[in-house]
């Protein structure tokens, strides 16, 4: 029989490497230890649920319980793995220590709030990254019995989506982000510009070219305060302002980290033999890409190597779909800056490529009808990690 198989964390990234080692072994002891409920959910969903107002049961697919019995595993859940002793082969959860073979991390990656939010504002400010966060939103959100009026800090892919989805779900939101434009980070300007007019005409109110300052109480209302002195009450504050890759126990067992993740090799090797990672914590021969496909092709690599069939992942040019309804974007954005960015297209339908010194494509971004040139050009682009 296989040697046992540990795998810390049930985001899609545990529980999709669970399945897959379980398509090819039958019969090989698995143990899945998870801070969270163990509900299998897909998390981009979270940030369409609103505007058809699903309850946070409608997203969960599956029961923790459901899962232990129709895959065999041990599902230990609201657990939290506090420490590894890689010497030891032992995982610490708090005052237990159970015993490992092999083991994977996929811890995710966590909300990174631009200050620490005050302890007392729990109640109105939230970040929503998984299906519990989304539980606790919804609770304030239907505890107000009428529209919200919400305000979302941060103009990325989580905070734009959101914005979109709220609006949709008849509140009132404000959006506020330090940048000139929504996806800074997917979009070039003029494209963040079609969708910053997109999101005004669908109601959003767009407070860009100001940061967050602080956060307080004021009767009923929480004050947001922007770095330009700019004042503006809400209901429920939402903040969106990134996530960073969550590497600290990979940290306590000595196995190689920095920002941008748990470093592994391209065949989710850790630098600690015998302990994996991959998903949203992991970063893998130098790319951490944080999107569903990534840690799918990851998933499934890593259950032929743990299969005895040893799988190199490589990433396809993935190009990122934001579910922004209001104007849809597709991005597919280049991994080091371009020569430049050339825009084609008219009002809110835009195609901006971006090209190298010598003219080759290394990335894309479309918007409204230009999004059908998705396959076209992902054919024509780099794969990110080949
Ligand atoms: C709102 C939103 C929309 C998105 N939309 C898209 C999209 O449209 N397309 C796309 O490709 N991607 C999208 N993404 C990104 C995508 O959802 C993530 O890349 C993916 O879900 C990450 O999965 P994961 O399993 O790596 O991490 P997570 O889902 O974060 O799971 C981490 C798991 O580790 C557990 N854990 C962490 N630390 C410990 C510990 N110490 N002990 C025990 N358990 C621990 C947690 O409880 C959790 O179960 C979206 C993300 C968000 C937030």
């Amino acid at each position: 029989m296989s040697a046992p198989l540990t795998i810390i964390g049930s985001g899609m990234a545990g529980l999709g490497l669970a399945r897959q080692v379980r398509a090819r072994d039958a019969h090989r002891p698995i143990t899945v230890i998870t801070a969270d409920s163990g509900d299998e959910y897909a998390k981009p969903l979270l940030s369409t649920g609103f505007a058809k107002h699903l309850s946070p049961d409608r997203l969960a697919n599956r029961s923790a319980l459901d899962i232990a019995d129709q895959q065999e595993i041990v599902m230990r859940t609201h657990t939290r793995a506090t420490s590894i002793d890689s010497l030891h082969r032992q995982v610490q959860l708090g005052n237990e220590s159970v015993s490992f073979s092999e083991l994977v991390l996929a811890t995710g990656a966590a909300p990174q709030p631009p200050f620490a939010l005050p302890n007392e504002l729990a109640d109105r400010v939230f970040t929503i990254n998984d299906l519990d966060d989304y539980r606790a939103f919804h609770a304030a959100l239907n505890a107000l019995d009428r529209a919200a009026r919400v305000a979302i800090i941060g103009a990325g892919l989580v905070g734009c989506e959101f914005a979109n989805d709220l609006v949709a779900g008849g509140h009132a939101v404000s959006l506020i982000a330090p940048e000139q434009a929504p996806l800074p980070r997917l979009l070039p300007e003029p494209l963040g510009h079609a969708l910053g007019e997109a999101f005004m005409d669908a109601g959003i109110h767009l407070l860009l070219g100001h940061g967050l300052q602080s956060l307080h109480r004021e009767g009923v209302d929480i004050m947001a305060t922007l770095d330009d002195g700019h004042c503006l009450s809400a209901d429920l504050i939402l903040v969106a302002t990134g996530l960073s890759p969550r590497t600290e126990l990979a940290r306590t067992a000595g196995i190689a980290i920095d920002s941008s993740g748990i470093q592994t090799d391209r065949y989710l090797q850790t630098s600690v033999p015998g302990i994996h990672a991959l998903g949203d914590g992991a970063c893998v021969a130098g790319v951490n890409a944080m999107y569903v496909q990534p840690l799918q092709a990851s998933a499934k690599a890593l259950a032929a190597t743990l299969s005895g069939t040893p799988t190199r992942v490589s990433y396809g040019p993935w190009p990122v779909l934001v579910k922004t309804p209001a104007l849809p974007v597709v991005s597919l954005p280049p991994t080091h800056a371009p020569d430049r960015w050339r825009v084609e297209g008219e009002g809110h339908d835009l195609t901006a490529l971006a090209e190298s010194k010598d003219g080759r494509l290394i990335g894309f971004a479309l918007t409204g009808a230009c999004v059908r040139r998705k396959v076209e050009l992902a054919r024509a682009a780099p794969a990110l990690l080949g």
